[in-house]
């Protein structure tokens, strides 16, 4: 947890309330519990909440059947999303009977959609607070009215903002996320993002480079740097190649450094040199290309071809020694043809990803997708699916061809118990290492040779252990 001196007056204001709040309630044990759907954008929102809950004296609960405050923090971007957070929150009724001062609350993406929003709020009184993706600085205040017994539903359309100094519970482990930037322009035309949270808003270098060092200074050993799309982050003249040879000259300290997510479209020579040039920036970079196709690019309004993707990929592979690339795949993209469909598997088999996240189209409300016309049947989605994961099946393990006798260092994540216990982690380029070793090197970067592999995993022996 953290708190920034330098409040603005209405983060002041802020910290006001939860010292209010913490005067009230601090000595009566109460406890919060946070489930979190979707992205990483949600995690970390979820982190500020509780960083937020924890100052005013909240402290974390090991499940919702011991929680004084249980927050759902929605996703819409999953299919049948809504079903299922429907669900959830109906199954709270109960606990509510059982403890009444239990508070109930729902945030994130999906709430962003008022519509949705609305009719949760509508479907279950029992639900305290609703609240969107722009009012996190007002959780304080919004907590405080709970706690007077008034119920609320805080959805704005403003278009966002950048908070900076909001106190930040951070889940524990190694690995951490900064966010760089809010929100996206970008509109693709099957993406619900830019609406429910807003256009994009670049944070300050010095803000960004503060948090990444008070982050390494707490022990984290891997930073990744989060924003829509990285590529277009600028702030006055600090564009994203130059903000990530700031972060990595002035945090020396810290061992690893990513960053997610790239829109191919914005990704420039500038990052390509800066991912060669600075040593401890990881040599992986996610690029979803979403389609082979360039018809199919176009009416996804992702404004790169398949030419200029490929010729991408040549630029990382020639400049990046070792660079792995991941990638987001849609298929059944409305008035998808076999041989658009075609076009994607082959862009498949050229890459050759070292992991692919590969989902059938489906419509979003309120994207420009949903209303066109020629919408895939789901049996031929499904069938597309699972000959593009077919294909994936085959490359991918043949990528690893060229990992026998390869050394590197793995970040040791944890233990894998299916079978013979073998610690696991991944290189700087997000290859996945599975070696023998003790638990005592959880958290530590290891030495490793790979001897083997298995689909899209490495298999190796501990060659060397090195300073986290
Ligand atoms: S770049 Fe496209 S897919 Fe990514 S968040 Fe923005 S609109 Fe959605």
């Amino acid at each position: 947890m953290y708190s920034n001196e330098n409040f603005s007056p209405e983060l002041s204001e802020c910290y006001k309330i939860m010292e209010r709040i913490r005067g009230r309630i601090g000595g009566l044990g109460l406890k919060y519990f946070i489930e979190t759907y979707g992205c990483q954008m949600n995690e970390h929102d979820s982190e500020k909440i509780a960083g937020m809950l924890e100052n005013c004296g909240y402290s974390k609960a090991e499940s919702k059947q011991d929680a004084d405050f249980i927050l759902f923090n929605t996703c819409c971007v999953r299919e049948h999303a809504e079903k299922r957070t429907f669900g959830n929150v109906g199954f709270i009724k109960e606990l509510k009977q059982q403890n009444p001062r239990l508070l109930l609350a729902v945030c994130g993406c999906m709430m962003q959609q008022k519509e949705v929003a609305k009719r949760l709020y509508d479907r279950f009184p029992f639900v305290d607070l609703i609240f969107g993706t722009h009012e996190l600085k007002n959780f304080p205040d919004m907590l405080e009215k709970l706690l007077d017994e008034q119920r609320l539903f805080r959805v704005s359309d403003s278009e966002g903002e950048v908070i900076e100094g909001l106190p930040v519970k951070r889940n524990p482990g190694f690995s951490t996320f900064v966010n760089i930037m809010y929100g996206c322009n970008n509109f693709c035309t099957y993406c619900i993002v830019p609406y429910v949270r807003g256009r994009e808003r670049s944070r300050k270098p010095e803000d960004i480079i503060e948090e990444v060092r008070r982050v390494a200074l707490d022990g984290y050993t891997e930073v990744t740097l989060l924003g829509q799309n990285v590529n277009s982050y600028r702030y006055g003249d600090v564009d994203f190649p130059k903000l990530l040879r700031m972060v990595h000259d002035s945090v020396s300290e810290l061992p690893r450094i990513r960053f997610m997510t790239s829109h191919p479209k914005d990704l420039s020579d500038g990052l390509i040199e800066a991912m060669a040039e600075l040593p401890r920036v990881c040599k992986h970079i996610h690029l979803p290309v979403q389609s082979g196709s360039d018809r199919i690019l176009k009416l996804m309004n992702r404004r790169y071809t398949r030419e200029k993707y490929l010729q991408l990929i040549d630029k990382l592979r020639e400049k990046v020694p070792n660079v792995e690339i991941t990638t987001d795949i849609i298929v059944g993209f409305p008035s998808e043809t076999e041989e658009d469909y075609e076009a994607t598997c082959e862009l498949v088999k050229k890459v050759g990803y070292s992991n692919a996240y590969t989902f059938a189209y489906s419509p979003r409300e309120g994207t420009v997708a949903a209303k066109m016309d020629e919408q895939i049947p789901e049996d031929i989605k499904k069938l597309r699916l699972n000959k593009l994961n077919a294909v994936l099946a085959e490359t991918i393990p043949a990528n690893n061809e060229k990992y026998i006798g390869f050394e590197g260092e793995i970040l040791v994540e944890g233990v894998d118990r299916r079978g013979e216990p073998l610690l696991f982690g991944k290189l700087s380029n997000f290859k996945m290492v599975y070696v023998e070793g003790s638990e005592e090197l959880i958290g530590s970067l290891v030495r490793v040779k790979v001897d083997g592999y298995r689909f899209n995993s490495l298999f190796g022996h501990i060659i060397r252990e090195t300073e986290a």
